[in-house]
C-alpha cells in the first residue's frame, strides 16, 4: 500500500509477495540469523540468493520495481560482526555493481527491530553497513518506524522523529533514504519487538508521523504501511491518516516533494 507522490511505486518484495502485509507482519525478506557452527553463512548466502533472484532483470523489470528491500541480517554474536560485514561486502558489492549496470531496482537495506546481533537496527549502524559496501551508490535505505522505535529511538518525544532522521542523514548522507515503512508499534520503545500497529493507535502515536513529513530527508520518498488490516480496511484508514498529515504539514511548511532522480 502506497502513500507516495505519484512518481512510481517501489515494491517491497518478499517470499513471492508484492507490497502489502498480512496480519500486520512485514513481508520484506529477513536475511539470515547466523549459525552457531557456520557463523554468518546464512547472511551472505541469504543476501545472494534473495537479491540474486529478486533483483534480477526478469523479476525487477517485470514488476517495474524501483527498489528491492532486504533486512540487514545479523551475526551470531558481537565477535562475528566483522566477519558478517566482510560477507556483506563480498556478496553484496558485486550484486550492487551488476544491478546498477543493468539499470535494475536499487537495493534497499531495512534496519531491523534490534533482536539478536543485528547488523543494523539503530540508524547510526547504517554507517558501518554502507562502509561494508564501500558506500556503493545503488544501496539505499528503507526506514521502518516501528523498527526504529523498537531499536530505541524515542520517536514519541517532541522532535524525536527529526532527531532520528537527522541521525540517519548523518550516517548515510542525504541521498540514501528511498522508502519508508510507516508503522506504529504495539510494544514499548526499545523492546526489540517487531509487532506493527495501525498508525496513531500504538505506542508511537500520531504526532510523530506528522513530523515524518516535515523533515527534508523524506521529501519525495514513498511511504508504505505494513499495519494490521482486515482486508484493505486498516490499510486504507492508515493511508488516509498519513495523507492528511502529509498534506497538512506540507501546506503549513511550504515543503514540496522533490523529484526523484531518474533511473537509467
Ligand atoms: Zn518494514
Amino acid at each position: 500500500m502506497n502513500v507516495g507522490n505519484g512518481q512510481g511505486t517501489p515494491v517491497t518484495v518478499g517470499k513471492g509477495h508484492a507490497a502489502g502485509a498480512r496480519n500486520g507482519r512485514p513481508e520484506s525478506v529477513t536475511v539470515g540469523n547466523g549459525h552457531p557452527t557456520r557463523p554468518n553463512a546464512r547472511t551472505a548466502v541469504g543476501v545472494a540468493t534473495m537479491l540474486g533472484s529478486a533483483a534480477s532483470n526478469q523479476v525487477g523489470a517485470a514488476i517495474g520495481a524501483h527498489g528491492v528491500v532486504f533486512h540487514a541480517g545479523s551475526a551470531v554474536d558481537a565477535a562475528h560482526a566483522p566477519n558478517a560485514f566482510r560477507q556483506v561486502h563480498d556478496v553484496l558489492l558485486p550484486l550492487l555493481d551488476a544491478t546498477m549496470a543493468a539499470g535494475g531496482p536499487r537495493l534497499l537495506v531495512e534496519p531491523s527491530a534490534g533482536g539478536g546481533r543485528s547488523l543494523a537496527a539503530r540508524v547510526e549502524a547504517l554507517s558501518d553497513y554502507l562502509d561494508a559496501v564501500e558506500r556503493h551508490p545503488w544501496l539505499g535505505v528503507c526506514l521502518d518506524t516501528c523498527h526504529a522505535w523498537a531499536a530505541g529511538h524515542d520517536l514519541a518525544s517532541p522532535g524525536g522523529m527529526h532527531v532520528m532522521l537527522d541521525a540517519l542523514v548523518d550516517a548515510c548522507g542525504t541521498d540514501r533514504l528511498a522508502l519508508i515503512h510507516a508503522n506504529d508499534s504495539k510494544d514499548a520503545r526499545g523492546s526489540v519487538r517487531d509487532r506493527h500497529e495501525n498508525v496513531g493507535a500504538g505506542q508511537i502515536g500520531l504526532p510523530p508521523f506528522a513530523d515524518l513529513f516535515t523533515h527534508p530527508a523524506t521529501a519525495g520518498v514513498p511511504v508504505i504501511v505494513e499495519t494490521p488490516s482486515a482486508g484493505s480496511v486498516g490499510h486504507a484508514a492508515d493511508i488516509r491518516s498519513l495523507t492528511r498529515l502529509r498534506d497538512e504539514r506540507q501546506h503549513k511548511t511550504g515543503l514540496r516533494h522533490k523529484r526523484q532522480p531518474k533511473r537509467k
